[in-house]
């Protein structure tokens, strides 16, 4: 087999990039682990910005999400017994973010992939990327208990964080750079209408919990829980108990509740590992580099990779310039680092940390007061939110 450009992994980040790929001209195949059905029904981010949207929009990827994304203009932060609305129409004029949920790109994007002839295989395991130091990569993998061997020009680790092309590179190239957080966050998908227009972030002494949601009739929650928190403690009744008592804050607001279609315990981790690249191999999205999802923007950043991987393999494959190629992991990791701090801000702002003492709270609470109550400290938070421009 042979391809131009060989993408491990079928998740946000490989397959917007091989249909990316395919509109320049660039042909890929992409190797999947899992089935087609576990990643249209994976579960996880659903805040897209205003960039992403545009870009799976004119990728052709976006007629869904145009009709369906429920386009919001702003953010509400609940603490001390008041909401407090950061207005994006206002602080970010013509800036929006639009609530679409990622099991639902996913799915767009593999209609996309399929109906222009793409190759994604499923189902594969074993996936081994060779030779990416030299001019003839490959990736050999296992399908239907067969042995292949995928030859490429170059290769593309869209494996996320837990996936094999990271790894790969030798011992000593990659630096690590991470935080863990002394918490988890329990995730809630119900089957009952939003009790809000705009998603809820609350800061609460019992700790931190957001309404969010995926369309009118699906609701997403979050409550901050302790890192090793066991799911099998948390049974519905209680988890509506402590949503109550960490949302119910405001006179008059009542939360709707119905039926929990899913739920899990979700690690809060910061991590990069730089460069993003070797030899032939580049890494995009989680494989790369994570954040706690407390600014949703694990998901938009795997979009704004591939972005830039794409037009670096367009210049080469046009021209044979390789100077983007060799300026990708800089170009990306600029952005990187903007959204790891204000994904650490965010996160540092708004939970209950066990062991800070009422000076810290007492700090949190001041900035809080500020950030609502500035117009310079939340337009710094309407812009990060929805997303910066182009690098
Ligand atoms: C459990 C979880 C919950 C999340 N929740 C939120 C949220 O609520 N809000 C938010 O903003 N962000 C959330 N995120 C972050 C966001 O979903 C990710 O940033 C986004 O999925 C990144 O896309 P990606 O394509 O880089 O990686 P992924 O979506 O992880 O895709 C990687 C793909 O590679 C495949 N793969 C892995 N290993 C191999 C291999 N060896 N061979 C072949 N294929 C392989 C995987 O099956 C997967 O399909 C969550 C992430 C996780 C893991």
């Amino acid at each position: 087999m042979r391809t131009q450009v060989a993408i491990v992994g079928a998740g946000p980040a490989g397959l917007l990039l091989s249909h990316l790929l395919h509109l320049r001209g660039i042909s890929s195949v992409v190797l999947e682990a899992r089935g087609r059905d576990y990643v249209q029904k994976r579960v996880r981010a659903g805040v897209l910005e205003q960039g992403t949207v545009d870009t799976l929009v004119a990728a052709g990827a976006g007629e869904r999400l145009l009709g369906e994304g429920m386009v919001h203009h702003g953010i509400e932060l609940r603490f001390g017994g008041q909401g407090h609305r950061i207005a994006f129409e206002r602080l970010v004029p013509g800036r929006a973010i639009t609530v679409y949920g990622q099991q639902e790109v996913v799915k767009d994007l593999i209609a996309a992939r399929l109906a222009a002839g793409g190759q994604i295989l499923f189902g594969v395991s074993d996936v081994a990327p060779e030779g990416f130091d030299t001019p003839h990569p490959e990736v050999s993998f296992t399908r239907d208990t067969k042995r292949h061997t995928l030859h490429c020009d170059y290769i593309a680790g869209c494996d996320g964080f837990h996936g094999v092309c990271r790894d790969a590179i030798p011992a000593g190239v990659l630096k690590y750079f991470d935080r863990e957080y002394p918490f988890g966050w329990i995730g809630v998908l119900a089957a009952v209408a939003p009790s809000t227009q705009e998603l809820i972030y609350a800061s609460n002494e019992r700790g931190f919990a957001l309404h969010s949601m995926r369309s009118p009739e699906l609701s997403r929650f979050y409550l901050q829980v302790a890192a090793d928190e066991d799911i099998a403690a948390w049974s519905d009744e209680r988890i509506w108990a402590e949503l109550r008592a960490r949302l119910e804050t405001v006179p008059g607001w009542q939360l709707s509740t119905g039926p929990v279609l899913e739920k899990g315990v979700t690690a809060m981790r910061s991590f990069v590992a730089e460069p993003m690249q070797f030899g032939r191999l580049f890494l995009a999205g989680d494989a790369a580099h994570i954040v706690p999802p407390t600014g949703a923007k694990g998901l938009n950043l795997a979009a704004f990779d591939v972005t830039i991987l794409t037009e670096a393999l367009a210049a080469w494959y046009s021209g044979g310039d390789r100077t983007l190629l060799d300026r990708y992991s800089a170009a990306c990791l600029r952005r990187v680092w903007r959204v790891q701090q204000f994904s650490w801000w965010m996160t540092t702002l708004l939970h209950t940390f066990e062991h800070s003492d009422p000076y810290d709270r007492r700090l949190q609470q001041s900035y809080l007061d500020y950030v609502c109550g500035s117009d310079a400290a939340s337009t710094s938070l309407a812009e990060n939110y929805v997303g910066l421009g182009p690098p």
